[in-house]
């Protein structure tokens, strides 16, 4: 399997796309994957098993006849409280208007709302805010009767059946994973999912829980938490070391603390993840107005940018690409901004060697630290690391230089992995039995995507006892005339 396009116009940053309605056949996967996608998502929080699984074999399906590796991330939804059956839906709420919580799950009335969360009315306080339609209606706890809750609305707004509930601040004793999660993990696991997400994270315990599901069908699924609750960043150290991968998921953490409050936020999060070298997705509305639009507003252009130069691995169209009217055009605009940004990291500092990276042993990190700036000094054209787990390329992405490096490795799921890393060009099919093999296909591969020429010098970081212990040799390589 190649790479048949050209490796030059990709971004550097990696861009996750969801899949939904407007791009889940086999020809607009392809196209998005040739435009830039490195990863998919399929979001559990819709359609059935046998849907997820037909879209989980069509990516697969199409990532190899494309000829490039692509991860598949399955997010989990989580404890996600949602609204029941509107009596009318839609419902417009107008401010100073009174809404019943009940506990049935039918409203008789249309101020009369159910939810799918049971213990609601004992968990909220007189004086809580009860956020719906992703934080655009707000309404305030006043006092409580027999099996209700009596609210008022403050901002008011347009509500539909179903719609998530966000309860800002409340601690809530709902499992962080439910049933369906816990199924829908099992199923990840076996299907072989590159990645898995969980919704809602608040504790780093519930990473800890989905590791053993992933482990106990022997996948070596990356976990990603997504930080959409207070709780979470007021945890995130111990979260973002219990994690494989971060989402600063920006939808729900948007509500559940004030707007205001995430860009900072975000910036906070992608920071740790710097100082963990763990890998992280920025996520939600980041070009929100091309749902509708073929081209995005200045504002989202920033954000993308800014998102970038925050230090972010990823960044991630949702409904964008899941049911948007420009899904292709989405993924072609992304790829522009970042690589338009990327140059200008040319002239920023690197980054310094990674203060704790788990499971990378101490030499590899060196080595691939003593590399990059082997490779600056050399102004060589290419770097190549060889990598089982991917964990050495998982650290050589957090240095941030701009010297195209591929990835190599035996493990097809590891090469699916560096899909997420950030200027990791994942590059399946390299011989690995001897360093000699690998420098004279690295050599060829090169010289046909035009990233090598003569003289031009290559740096390598392998292994002496290739694939078994820590990454402990680096050379260099001239491409002679
Ligand atoms: P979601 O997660 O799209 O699954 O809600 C992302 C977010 O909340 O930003
Ligand atoms: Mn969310």
């Amino acid at each position: 399997m190649a790479i048949t396009e050209n490796t030059n116009k990709r971004a550097r940053t990696k861009i996750v796309s969801t899949l939904g309605p407007a791009s889940s056949n086999a020809e607009m996967i392809r196209t998005l994957i040739l435009e830039g996608v490195d990863v998919f998502r399929i979001n559990m929080a819709h359609g059935s098993r046998e849907e997820h699984q037909s879209v989980f074999d069509r990516v697969r399906e199409v990532s190899e006849s494309v000829g490039r590796p692509v991860g598949i991330l399955v997010d989990l939804a989580g404890p996600k409280i949602r609204l029941g059956e509107l009596f009318s839906d839609p419902k417009v709420c107008a401010v100073g208007e009174e809404i019943r919580f009940v506990k049935r799950m039918e409203s008789q009335n249309a101020s009369e709302f159910s939810t799918n969360y049971e213990p609601l009315i004992e968990e909220i306080s007189v004086g809580d805010n009860v956020m719906l339609a992703d934080g655009t209606v707000a309404l305030e706890v006043l006092r409580f009767e027999e099996n209700e809750a009596i609210c008022k609305v403050t901002e008011g707004g347009t509500v539909r059946s179903r719609q998530g509930v966000n309860l800002p601040g409340v601690s809530l004793s709902v499992p962080a994973m439910t049933i369906k999660d816990h199924d829908n993990a099992h199923w990840a696991a076996r299907a072989g999912a590159d990645f898995i997400s969980l919704s809602f994270v608040r504790t780093p315990l519930e990473i800890v829980e989905l590791k053993q599901i992933v482990r106990e069908h022997a996948s070596s699924a990356m976990v990603i938490a997504k930080i959409e609750k207070r709780e979470a960043l007021q945890r995130l150290d111990e979260i973002v070391l219990a994690a494989d991968g971060v989402m600063v998921a920006r939808g729900d953490l948007g509500v559940e603390i004030d707007v205001a409050e995430t860009p900072m936020a975000q910036k906070r999060i992608i920071r740790k993840c710097q100082e963990y070298s763990k890998p992280v997705i920025v996520a939600t509305q980041m070009l929100d107005s091309m749902h509708k639009s073929s081209r995005p507003t200045r504002a989202e252009a920033s954000d993308v940018a800014n998102a970038i130069l925050d230090g972010a691995d990823a960044c991630m169209l949702s409904g964008e690409t899941a049911i948007g009217d420009y899904p292709v055009e989405s993924v072609v605009m992304m790829n522009r901004i970042m690589l338009n940004t990327e140059s200008s990291l040319v002239d920023m500092p690197e980054y310094a060697a990674p203060k704790i990276a788990d499971g990378v042993q101490l030499v590899t990190s060196a080595v691939v630290y003593g590399a990059a700036r082997i490779a600056a000094r050399l102004e060589a054209k290419l770097v190549v690391i060889a990598t089982r787990t991917g964990n050495t390329a998982r650290i050589k992405a957090k240095q941030r230089d701009y010297i195209p490096t591929v990835g190599v490795s035996r493990n097809l799921s590891t090469l699916r992995q560096l899909c997420l890393f950030w200027g990791i060009i994942p590059l399946h099919g390299m011989p690995l039995d001897s360093g000699e093999q690998l420098r004279t296909a690295v050599e060829e591969w090169g010289r046909q995507q035009d990233l090598l020429s003569d003289g031009d010098y290559a740096v390598f970081v392998t292994s002496s006892t290739f694939g078994t212990l820590g990454h402990d040799e680096l050379f260099v390589h001239q491409i002679e005339d």
